[in-house]
């Protein structure tokens, strides 16, 4: 970054990740420049900056922001690249970046990169976790919470840096180089940023774009799309698979198949029948193996026994375990922290059971195909309250599950008419439309109200949205709370 000393560096959106990268280039000499649309008062850290030296403009983006003479411009994740001063860096050759392409030219220690449309939260804690177990002393940050930058700076060559990352920050890359990537899955979400499933497949490829031979490439060999793409990985590949006994990589073993689907691979739904016939071999037997490619095997651990509950979880085992073990990890430190993981707050979030029924807190399932993984991950019955911010998908993903497990519907937000529809197409009778009152929390915990009185002892009251939270809430952990709490107070 020292390049960089003395030159004009523009940091575009006053969020985290640019007040992380601002403070980073300042302290290395560079003259920055930090604009948001914003107006003044909805920028509380342009204080903190500005008593640094940084210059700071918000309210509007000015026509001579960027300027040949800028040298970098970093790039908020959410900022459209149509903006006006990505438009002039563009058509002035200046070059832009998002602040992980920063934190991956600073990082003294290796980097593992975690991607995927669903389950980069609970992958990334989980891999933390992992990889503490194992004494390589990991730093988690990214999408995840903490600024890639701040961690970067803080961690030293022996530590890992472990990132979760989203498409958007991954479309700013430039040479950025995990020593371990890792790809979940890509279902079709955030289209309405990326416009096409090609640019969205190309921004989560550009993860690879840079490894070479040294490197590890973990990926899920049963979703067909990031099958494809690994046959472009050039660096070492380490595949998993819930479903096949892989010649090299992790898998469950395929002879005791897990319950929510038929043969098919994770991003095809599942297509289990109501009541899962009860397996014909014990569980015990259910193991996570490991080949590591010179023809022999070892056991890691038993599915049953992971921390977290899921088809879905599983394979975010796999992928940590993967990724542990690319990292050096020995297998024999992982089967601890795989058991007694209790998964991330919001994702399939056990909140108690109230009048003989559970209540899972599952608000950060904002996209069908997540909501579909937790429907079954929990036993049927089930009472579902579901909708949020429309984003203009037609929620004929969720049929299946409301026909072959979902017993009542609460629904609400933004969609809430939308997936009345594909309810009713459905042949669900007990469909509940809650109409907005009071306040968005009100109108949640009335919501919860109508499900517990849907829902009989034994049943589960599962809120898991399908949709983004916006449409109502600030917040995905907000609805989520709020949810939490209604049920608390039932
Ligand atoms: P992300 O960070 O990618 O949004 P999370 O780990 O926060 O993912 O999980 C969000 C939701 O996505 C979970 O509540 C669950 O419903 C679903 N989910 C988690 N892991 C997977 C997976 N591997 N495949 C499909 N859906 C998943």
């Amino acid at each position: 970054l020292e390049d960089y000393q003395g030159r004009r560096i523009v940091v575009l959106g006053l969020a985290r990740s640019g007040v992380a990268a601002a403070k980073l280039f300042h302290k290395t000499g560079a003259a920055v420049v930090v604009n948001d649309r914003k107006p003044r008062e909805q920028c509380p850290e342009a204080e903190e900056l500005e008593a640094l030296g940084i210059s700071v403009v918000c309210g509007a983006h000015p026509d001579d922001l960027v300027t040949e003479d800028v040298a970098l411009v970093v790039k908020n994740p959410g900022i459209p690249y149509s903006a006006s001063p990505l438009a002039a860096a563009a058509a002035l050759g200046v070059e832009v970046v998002t602040e992980v392409e920063v934190a991956g030219r600073l990082s003294k220690a290796p980097i593992i990169g975690i991607t995927g449309s669903n389950g980069k939260t609970t992958t990334t804690t989980w891999t933390g976790e992992l990889l503490a177990a194992a004494g390589l002393s990991p730093i988690v940050a990214g999408n995840i919470g903490r600024p890639l930058c701040d961690a970067a700076e803080e961690i030293g060559p022996d530590g890992w840096l472990v990132a979760e990352l989203s498409s958007f920050q991954l479309k700013g890359t430039a040479g950025f180089k995990p020593r371990v990537a890792c790809l979940l899955n890509l279902a079709e979400t955030h289209l309405d940023y990326h416009g096409t499933m090609d640019d969205y497949v190309a921004s989560k490829a550009r993860l690879f774009a840079n490894q070479t031979a040294e490197d590890w490439a973990v990926y899920n060999a049963d979703d067909p799309v990031v099958r494809r793409l690994s046959e472009s990985f050039r660096a070492r590949k380490l595949p998993f698979s819930l479903v096949s006994r892989l010649e090299t990589g992790l898998f469950v073993d395929p002879a005791y198949p897990l319950p929510g689907s038929s043969d098919a691979g994770p991003g095809s739904t599942p297509s289990s029948p109501s009541s899962p016939s009860t397996p014909s071999f014990p569980v015990e037997e259910r193991w996570i193996v490991y080949r590591p490619g010179d023809g022999s095997e070892r056991r890691i651990v038993q599915v049953e026994r992971l921390g977290i509950p899921g088809r879905h979880n599983a394979a975010n085992a796999l992928a940590a375990i993967a990724i542990a073990l690319a990292a050096g990890a020995a297998p024999e430190q992982l089967t601890e922290p795989l058991e007694s993981f209790r998964g991330v707050e919001h994702r399939l979030e056990y909140t108690g059971t109230f009048g003989g029924v559970k209540y899972y807190n599952d608000s950060k399932a904002t996209n069908a195909t997540a909501t579909t993984m937790s429907v079954f991950s929990l036993p049927a019955p089930l009472v579902l309250i579901a909708g949020g911010l429309d984003r203009g998908s037609d929620y004929m993903e969720l049929l299946p599950l409301l026909r072959d497990r979902v017993k009542s519907i609460v629904l609400l937000g933004e969609t809430r008419e939308k997936i009345r529809k594909v309810a009713e197409l459905a042949g669900l009778t007990d469909i509940k439309v809650v109409e907005p009152v009071g306040d968005a929390a009100d109108t949640l915990r009335l919501a919860v109200r109508e499900a517990a009185a849907l829902a009989s002892p034994g049943d589960t009251v599962l809120l898991s949205p399908a949709c983004a939270s916006w449409d109502m809430f600030p917040s995905y952990e907000v609805r989520g709370r709020i949810f939490k709490e209604s049920a608390h107070t039932l």
